[in-house]
């Protein structure tokens, strides 16, 4: 959940707001309030940022319930993105070399380390935030057939209504030899749960915890992303770390997937397992 959008709720579930009138709020996409706090936190301790490299005793709190040790002081990311990010640093070779990238709703404390990587193969994509290097509906992507590397979506197809047209999209973009990084609400607990009934923000937010998610996915999104032309491999952060390094990056539990065209799926190194 952007920064800025919990003091919303009360408003968009009042007045039906729809998503775009909410997103194009660039109050929403200001410097979120931690830089504040940096002298609040004590200088070292058992905690480390594998973004920016902070350590720290403790972290910030974020989210509707106020959840613990979330957020990093310096550089603002979440359990996901230092997943994310331990992920692509150890598990692909991503921050070794140069990749033509897509990254969709680029996340502050992602965008600048990727984009100093990178440079100008690196692209963002957002469908309202006017930062963003190209703004374009992730369900049509203004990009020729095979022009990618690597595409980057963390938490963003949940938010799409049609997220099988996202997912072939994503597909179409792909260089054979490319692959996808997915993050988004996911429960192995059972099938993905969506519900069309659910249309106005305050039934979705009652439903899936949020105003503008339309699912909250599960074990069948392999089967899913297969049907678009994707092969995914599911990767949990309780498999991929340690429980020491999970509590030091505060990682906790997460999942990503790891999807590759599916021409190119026979080809597929170990990469990720
Ligand atoms: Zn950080």
């Amino acid at each position: 959940m952007l920064h800025g959008l919990s003091r919303l709720l009360p408003a968009i579930a009042d007045q039906n707001l729809d998503e775009a009138a909410v997103y194009r709020r660039e109050s929403l996409y200001e410097r979120p309030r931690y830089e504040g706090a940096r002298g609040l936190i004590p200088a070292a301790g058992p905690l480390l940022c594998p973004l920016c490299g902070r350590e720290a005793a403790r972290f910030l709190p974020f989210g509707l319930g106020g959840r613990r040790n979330a957020r990093c002081p310096d550089c603002g990311s979440l359990e996901r993105h230092r997943f994310l990010w331990s992920f692509l640093a150890e598990r692909t070779d991503v921050l070794r070399r140069s990749l033509r990238i897509l990254h969709t709703a680029p996340e502050p404390c992602l965008e600048p380390l990727l984009r100093a990587r990178h440079g100008r193969r690196y692209v963002t994509l957002d469908r309202f935030n006017p930062a963003a290097d190209v703004q374009a509906d992730l369900t049509d992507l203004p990009f020729p057939d095979g022009h990618f590397d690597l595409v980057l979506s963390s938490h963003v197809l949940e938010h799409v209504p049609d997220d099988r047209a996202a997912l072939r999209e994503i597909a179409r973009v792909l260089k054979p030899s490319g692959r996808a990084v997915l993050l988004f609400p996911y429960d192995p607990k059972g099938p993905t749960r969506e519900d069309p009934a659910m249309d106005t923000p305050a039934k979705r937010l009652a439903a899936f915890g949020h105003p503008y998610h339309y699912r909250i996915y599960g074990t069948d999104t392999p089967q899913r992303m297969a049907e678009a032309g994707l092969d995914a491999t599911l990767v949990a952060s309780t498999a991929m770390l340690s429980a020491h390094r999970r509590r030091r990056r505060r990682i906790n539990r997460n999942h990503l997937f790891l999807a590759r065209p599916r021409a190119a799926a026979g080809r597929a190194s170990g990469e990720g397992s």
